[in-house]
């Protein structure tokens, strides 16, 4: 059976748009292209599986600090951003970064987008672990060998720097991020590959998980240059897969909760940014590795719980609960000339604010909702939010999430998008003005049709 169509992501790319566009140019930044933003060069470094050493992450922050504006922002990819450089910087950042492993490759560096699992290995993972409860495998060993392979191969250096790979260890996290190949790991040894959205996965033979992530991606290339095109889409190269498919299990995309993790730390980050000082409160917790995660938070394997308090004390986020949970924003302005507003000083007073008292609020601003349960809010499980400053709104979440978009005298507040499996749907939108957001978003984010 050939996949389902692959539908393209709404909103266009921007600066910071890191879903998958499949339709786009490739205008991607690097570590060596860098893109000329409203507040300086910036510059996107690839960290396959967001994995860092502290000795790396350290040359990061020496790197934001000498060269940019002192601060360090993860992507939606668990990448790594530096904002505010001189347009000359590139080659004393590429020396930087070369110097500690960061640049293995100067022609495949835009094409290592490798998500995986961030907890992978460290709790109680195994081959006949229950679905979704925690993985099958320790993904770590697929995203170095996927990762050296890539780089390895000529073809590969033709993929966009927006073709994303996710290694899912059967837990169902980076499975729901909607990546161009995924892989799958379940019970007993089994794997499945799955393409782009579709909603069934063909079976791979153990050993050979990442020869057919390497041969799907490149029949997708195949298949783009056939046609002359730069879009794709996934039935042009069912022949080319491994035979067979089945239905996909459920996948959660729950991203790790923050606190003592079993195995290590986790830690939230406000938009997914810190200065360098922080950054080095993160590895000085560390026991020298950190995982960044495509939900903006950091992992910190082998780390110790007596270390959650100096993390708290830095400004990272350690207890569950916050409305911060799952927030995100655009640059908007000053980097982003495009923007209506300055997003994250708005959305983070309203984030700030926290929710107001249950039953307050929509009839004030004219949404309607269904409510999760008193429980469900509580541990900050409602919707994901994101913050735009124009209609592009780049990096928003995939799935349902709440759109709040500024209008110059405001922002509109709607819900967005389809859960898994569900019909795309809208909740009618509000206009409202900064005094009314906090209570607007945190009434759309309990909205559960
Ligand atoms: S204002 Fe925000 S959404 Fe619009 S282009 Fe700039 S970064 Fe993207």
């Amino acid at each position: 059976m050939p996949p389902t169509p692959d539908a393209t992501a709404p909103g266009a790319a921007g600066p910071d748009r890191e879903v998958p566009d499949r339709g786009r140019a490739d205008a991607c930044p690097g570590a060596l292209r860098l893109h000329a933003a409203d507040d300086g060069a910036l510059a996107r470094i690839r960290l396959p599986g967001g994995l860092l050493t502290d000795r790396q992450a350290l040359a990061l922050a020496e790197a934001a600090e000498a060269l940019g504006d002192g601060e360090l922002e993860i992507t939606s990819r668990g990448n790594v951003q530096l904002r505010g450089l001189a347009p000359h910087c590139a080659s004393g950042l590429a020396d930087r970064l070369r110097a500690v492993g960061l640049l293995p490759s100067d022609t495949h560096e835009r094409v290592r987008n490798i998500v995986a699992s961030p907890t992978a290995g460290l709790d109680a993972a195994g081959p006949d672990a229950a679905d979704g409860a925690a993985g099958h495998v320790d993904v770590q060993a697929w995203v170095r060998e996927l990762d050296a392979r890539l780089c390895a191969s000529d073809w590969a250096a033709g993929l966009s720097g927006k073709f994303l790979f996710a290694l899912d260890d059967g837990r169902g996290d980076v499975a729901a991020l909607d990546a161009d190949v995924t892989l799958i790991a379940g019970p007993d040894g089994t794997r499945l590959l799955r393409l782009g959205r579709d909603g069934r996965g063909h079976p791979v033979a153990a050993g050979r998980e990442i020869t057919a992530v390497l041969d799907a991606a490149r029949s997708f290339l195949a298949a783009l240059r056939a046609n002359g095109r730069e879009a794709w889409h996934p039935r042009e190269v069912s022949d080319l897969l491994p035979p067979g498919s089945v239905p996909l299990p459920a996948v959660s995309g729950t991203a790790p909760a923050v606190g003592a993790l079993p195995g290590g730390l986790s830690v939230g980050l406000r938009f997914g940014r810190a200065d360098a000082g922080q950054w080095r409160a993160l590895v000085a917790a560390s026991a020298g590795e950190l995982r960044l995660t495509p939900w903006r938070g950091v992992v910190l394997p082998g780390a110790l719980a007596e270390r959650l308090p100096a993390l708290a004390e830095a400004g990272f986020r350690t207890e569950p609960g916050s409305p911060w949970e799952r927030a995100t924003a655009c640059t908007g302005l000053p980097g982003c000339a495009k923007s209506l507003a300055d997003v994250r000083a708005d959305a983070a007073r309203a984030l700030d604010a926290g929710a107001p008292p249950s039953g307050a609020g929509l009839s004030g601003v004219g949404l309607s909702s269904a409510r999760l349960s008193g429980a469900d809010v509580a541990e900050g499980s409602g919707l994901p939010v994101h913050w735009s400053g124009c209609e592009r709104r780049c990096g928003h979440p995939a799935g349902r999430w709440v759109d709040v978009l500024a209008t110059g005298r405001g922002y509109r507040v709607a819900v967005n998008g389809a859960a898994v499996g569900a019909t795309a749907a809208a909740v009618a939108a509000a206009d409202v003005t900064n005094e009314e957001m906090a209570e607007a978003v945190a009434e759309a984010r309990r909205t559960t049709k």
